[in-house]
């Protein structure tokens, strides 16, 4: 049997919601696939839900049991794999304190993905101090396990380029890494945090049910904006989603002679993501494009194809909606796994920082 321990894989989700197929193709899958090969931490990360929904903590609390149930229905095995509560691991908060102290304030409002989410989310200047405060959040979120690798969506790019920032930065601050060093070369010269590389999905941006918003883009599918393909859904509301869905009504979906362009129709851009059969897609579209076909039957399939890869997780959910303790238990014990992790990581943090005065434990009950 090997001794060495497995590498850390971290990532997670805001509870503002339930699981969707953009969660599925952008991380889920790769969640599912590293399982065995690391030691995964996925967080719920509750506190970022009160970013838009402070007034609303019930659906923050039911939010969290959804999530984690549709992670247990995906196939997150909870022996193997860590499922956790943000808020309970209360050296991730710690870590924001002290990292906030190393980034810029402005170069935190300059992340484009929060100038998204303003725009999108409709948060106009009315968005609380926590917003932008949350993309320091995120990168204790991270760095509190200092992962190997972090599967994400595209949109969280720029949220990790700013942990890698911080890494960087507290590494040459605290642990005298050289300012020159590279990257994969901090913790060699005896930084604490890894600078970190994403690990993108299949699909790095799946696009929502909607039509195109005023500057012409199809906005991501997203939990918040009412456009989204839960993964349980049941096979009915599959069926009305897509039957109901936007499909561009000029076919405009080709750029160039034989080039597509999925971002314009997203009934395409699903069957690019979702149907195995890459012949067919190629002769339909083919078909599409000359109008020798129309929406009705290639959507037809397209709900075929969804409920073939959603049953078996709607199965599987409904054993564990019977069984809301084995939630409740899986996530009270990844919790405890968690916290050792991050206590750890405090510990050192603070022990670099020179401010390591009276250790501590932390338990839970
Ligand atoms: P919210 O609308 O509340 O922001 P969300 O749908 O964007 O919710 P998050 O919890 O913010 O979901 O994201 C969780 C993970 O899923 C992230 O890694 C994110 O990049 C990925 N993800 C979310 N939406 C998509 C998508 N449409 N395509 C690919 N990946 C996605
Ligand atoms: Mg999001």
């Amino acid at each position: 049997m090997s001794s060495t321990p497995k590498k850390r894989l971290l990532t997670g989700d805001t509870p503002t919601g339930k699981l969707h197929l953009g969660h599925y193709v952008g991380s889920v899958e790769n969640r599912l696939a590293l399982q065995d090969e690391y030691d995964c931490y996925f967080i719920i990360a509750n506190k970022h839900a009160f970013t838009t929904r402070a007034e609303r903590p019930d659906e923050i609390r039911q939010s969290v049991i959804d999530i984690a149930t549709d992670y247990l229905a995906c196939g997150i095995d909870p022996s193997k794999s860590n499922m956790f509560i943000q808020s309970e691991v209360p050296a991730i908060d710690e870590l924001t304190f002290f990292f906030s102290m190393l980034i810029p304030f402005n170069r935190v409002m300059r992340n484009p993905t929060l100038a998204q989410e303003i725009k999108d989310k409709d948060l106009g200047d009315k968005y609380p101090f926590g917003f932008p405060l949350y993309a320091v959040g995120q990168t204790a979120d991270i760095l509190a396990f200092r992962p190997e690798i972090v599967p994400v969506g595209e949109d969280q790019l720029p949220h990790l380029e700013l942990t890698r920032e911080v890494s960087r930065k507290f590494n040459q601050v605290y642990c005298g890494v050289n300012p020159h060093a590279k990257d994969n070369e901090n913790v060699q010269q005896g930084g604490l945090f890894p600078v970190i590389e994403p690990k993108l999905g299949r699909i790095k941006r799946l696009v929502g049910l909607g039509a195109p918003s005023d500057t012409g883009q199809l906005l991501k599918m997203s939990k918040s904006l009412n456009n989204a393909i839960f993964l349980s859904d049941d096979a009915d509301t599959v069926q009305k989603k897509i039957m109901t869905m936007y499909t561009d009504p000029k076919r405009l979906r080709v750029t160039d002679p034989g080039e597509t362009d999925p971002e314009k129709n997203p009934l395409w851009a699903f069957h690019e993501a979702f149907n195995p059969d890459k012949a067919w897609v190629a002769e339909h579209q083919e078909m599409y494009r000359g109008g020798k076909i129309g929406d009705v039957a290639i959507k037809k399939k397209l709900i075929e194809i969804l409920n073939s890869i959603l049953e078996p997780i709607r199965q599987r959910r409904k054993q564990y909606e019977n069984r809301p303790d084995d939630v409740i238990a899986a996530l009270k014990q990844g919790t405890a796994n968690a916290n050792v992790i991050a206590e750890e990581t405090l510990a050192l943090a603070k022990k670099a920082m020179r401010q390591d005065y009276f250790p501590r434990e932390l338990r839970l009950k």
